[in-house]
């Protein structure tokens, strides 16, 4: 099974793709996991990529596609993959199912992790770091016992430049301009399963595999 997570940054994406691909046992290929590797064993795509990166531009939808697609042709991807953080529009939707036709495969299923803007800019602008050791809270969530005191090391609690007000907003413009439109792409063919995020872990993580089984059985009965 091939699945793509859609989620907005906070949106619980990462925990719960680690969660779904162990309780399905397929691999979970995380788009900024992937450029690091390639990146840091000198592929020849990731040496292309790098030089776009460097130059502080994004790189080209083809370069990402095909590093993808390298990545799901390898052993461990053969029972299937989790995609997180990729595909980001409609362009690489399009080549990425190319791109799988041509090696026997295709996306079966879309999950996008619905939490409202407002939770998601309450989540990640309340985000702090320590300095020592870089422990996380949430000012909200999960607050220090001494404001901008780490409850582990005592070191002091900051915030990262791109988890402030503004930067916050811009990533989820982007976000709900541009990725969102993913659920119209993968609805049109009819893949699309939404779940709630706003919700505990567990209790999200147990949603999405009853949200699959239901869709595998209904696609089964065609
Ligand atoms: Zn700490």
């Amino acid at each position: 099974m091939n699945i793509v997570l859609i989620g907005a940054q906070g949106s619980g994406k990462g925990t719960q793709a680690e969660k779904l691909t162990s309780s399905l046992g397929i691999s979970h290929v995380a788009s900024g996991d992937m450029f690091r590797k390639a990146f840091d064993e000198k592929t020849e795509l990731g040496v292309k990529a790098k030089a776009y990166t460097d130059r502080g531009e994004l790189v080209p939808d083809d370069i990402t596609v095909a590093m993808v697609l390298s990545r799901i042709k390898e052993p461990d991807c053969a029972r299937g993959v989790l995609l997180d953080g990729f595909p980001r529009n409609i362009a690489q939707a399009q080549a990425l199912d190319e791109g799988l036709k041509d090696i026997g495969r295709q996306i079966d299923v879309a999950i996008y992790l619905d939490v409202p803007r407002e939770e998601l800019l309450k989540r990640l602008s309340g985000r702090y770091i320590c300095r020592a050791n870089q422990h996380v809270y949430n000012i909200y969530a999960n607050p220090p016992k001494v404001p901008g005191v780490c409850d582990l090391d005592g070191s002091e609690l900051y915030q990262r430049s791109d988890d402030k007000g503004e930067a916050v907003q811009k990533r989820l413009d982007i976000f709900f301009n541009e990725t969102v439109r993913l659920l119209d792409y993968y609805g049109s063919q009819d893949k699309v399963i939404v779940v709630n995020g706003n919700r505990d872990i567990d209790q999200v993580h147990t949603d999405i595999l009853n949200q699959i089984n239901a869709f595998m059985e209904r696609k089964k009965k065609g």
